[in-house]
C-alpha cells in the first residue's frame, strides 16, 4: 500500500524546485536538511504563517494564490534584511479532501514564487487537519544568505535621514476591500485583485541597497505604512515626518470612491503590499534610483528627532496614528 503522506510530498516535489546543489547537500527525503553557506556569508532566517480564516479565505483565493502568497510574504522579510533568498521549509496542515487538485494548484503557485525569488525547497512537514474544523495552514521558514555583517535591521535610522518606500501603497488593501464588499467576482474589478493575491516583493532591491550600504534602516511594509513606520521609528529611537501628497497611493476610481474606498487611508494604513520602507543618509540620496527592476521608489519624508510620527497634508501637520493591521487589537 503506498504511503499517503509520501505521495503528498511527491506531489509537492514534482512541482516545487527541490534539487540539491548550491549549498544544499541533503534535502527532502532524509530526516533533516544539510545546508552550507558560502564562505564569508551568514544565514538570515524567518518564518511566517498563512492560515485559512485568518490570512485568507479559501472560497475567495485561487489555490495557486495561496501557494504564491504564502511563500512571497515569508520571503519578503528576507529581502527586507538585504539578504538573498536561498532555501525554504514548508509545514503544511491540510484537510484530506484538498490533497488532490487543490494541493496541485497551491504547489504550482508556490513553485512560481520559488522560481521568481530563487528559492529551493529543502524540507518540511505535513499533517492532516482534522474535523470539526478542518482548515488549511501553511508555515514557511525561509533562509536567506548575506555577506557577514551586511544584513540591514530597523535600528540604524537617524534624524535627517530621508525616508523612501518602494511600490504602490494600498493596492493589496484595495483588493481586500473589494472582496469584503462582495465585488471581487465582477469581471471589471478582477485585475485589481492581483496585488492582493500575487504580491510582487522587492527582494532584489533590498539586496542591492544592502550590498552598497545605502540604507541605515529597512523593513518591509506588511501591516500598513502607519503601523510599520512606527515600528521602524521605535527601533531607531526617532520620529518621522511624511508628506501625504508624495505617497505613491493606489488609484481609486470614482465609482469605487463612491463605494467608500479612500486612496489616502488605503495608502497610509493598508497592509500586505510588501514594499520596502527604508532610511537613507543625506549623502546617499542621489544614488537612489526612481525605479528599480519595475519597482517604483518614492521619497516620502524624513526621520526627525523625538518619537512622534506626523503626516503633512496641505501645509498642515498632524499626528499619524498606527491604524494598520493588528492581529491582537481588541476591536478585531
Ligand atoms: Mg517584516
Amino acid at each position: 500500500v503506498p504511503n499517503a503522506e509520501d505521495e503528498l510530498i511527491r506531489r509537492i516535489r514534482r512541482r516545487v524546485p527541490s534539487a540539491r546543489g548550491g549549498g544544499l547537500h541533503v534535502g527532502i527525503g532524509d530526516d533533516a536538511a544539510v545546508i552550507r553557506p558560502r564562505q564569508g556569508n551568514e544565514w538570515v532566517l524567518t518564518c511566517d504563517q498563512f492560515l485559512e480564516g485568518v490570512h485568507f479565505l479559501r472560497d475567495v483565493y485561487p489555490p495557486d494564490a495561496v501557494g504564491y502568497k504564502a511563500l512571497a510574504r515569508a520571503t519578503s522579510d528576507i529581502g527586507a534584511m538585504g539578504a538573498r533568498p536561498r532555501f525554504f521549509l514548508l509545514s503544511l496542515c491540510l484537510p484530506e479532501k484538498l490533497a488532490g487538485s487543490w494541493l496541485d494548484g497551491m504547489a504550482n503557485g508556490m513553485a512560481r514564487a520559488a522560481r521568481q525569488y530563487g528559492l529551493t525547497l529543502a524540507g518540511g512537514d505535513t499533517a492532516r487537519s482534522a474535523p470539526p474544523n478542518p482548515c488549511v495552514g501553511l508555515d514557511l521558514t525561509v533562509l536567506g544568505e548575506t555577506r557577514i555583517g551586511r544584513a540591514v535591521g530597523r535600528t540604524g535610522a537617524r534624524s535627517g535621514d530621508a525616508l523612501f518606500v518602494s511600490g504602490t501603497l494600498g493596492a493589496s488593501q484595495l483588493g481586500l476591500e473589494l472582496i469584503r464588499q462582495g465585488l471581487s467576482r465582477k469581471k471589471r474589478w478582477r485585475k485589481l485583485l492581483q496585488p492582493h493575491f500575487y504580491p510582487k516583493i522587492a527582494t532584489e532591491l533590498g539586496r542591492w541597497l544592502a550590498e552598497r550600504q545605502l540604507v541605515s534602516a529597512m523593513m518591509d511594509i506588511s501591516d500598513g505604512l502607519s503601523t510599520d513606520l512606527y515600528r521602524l521609528c521605535a527601533a531607531s529611537r526617532g520620529g518621522a515626518r511624511i508628506y501625504e501628497d508624495r505617497l505613491p497611493s493606489v488609484a481609486v476610481s470614482s465609482d469605487l470612491a463612491a463605494a467608500g474606498l479612500d486612496a489616502r487611508s488605503l495608502a497610509l494604513h493598508g497592509g500586505e503590499d510588501y514594499g520596502l520602507l527604508f532610511a537613507v543618509r543625506k549623502r546617499h540620496i542621489p544614488v537612489i534610483p526612481k525605479v528599480f527592476r519595475g519597482h517604483r521608489i518614492t521619497r516620502i519624508g524624513e526621520i526627525v528627532a523625538g518619537s512622534e510620527v506626523t503626516v503633512v497634508a496641505r501645509g498642515k501637520s498632524s499626528s499619524l496614528a498606527p491604524l494598520g493591521w493588528d492581529h491582537f487589537r481588541k476591536s478585531n
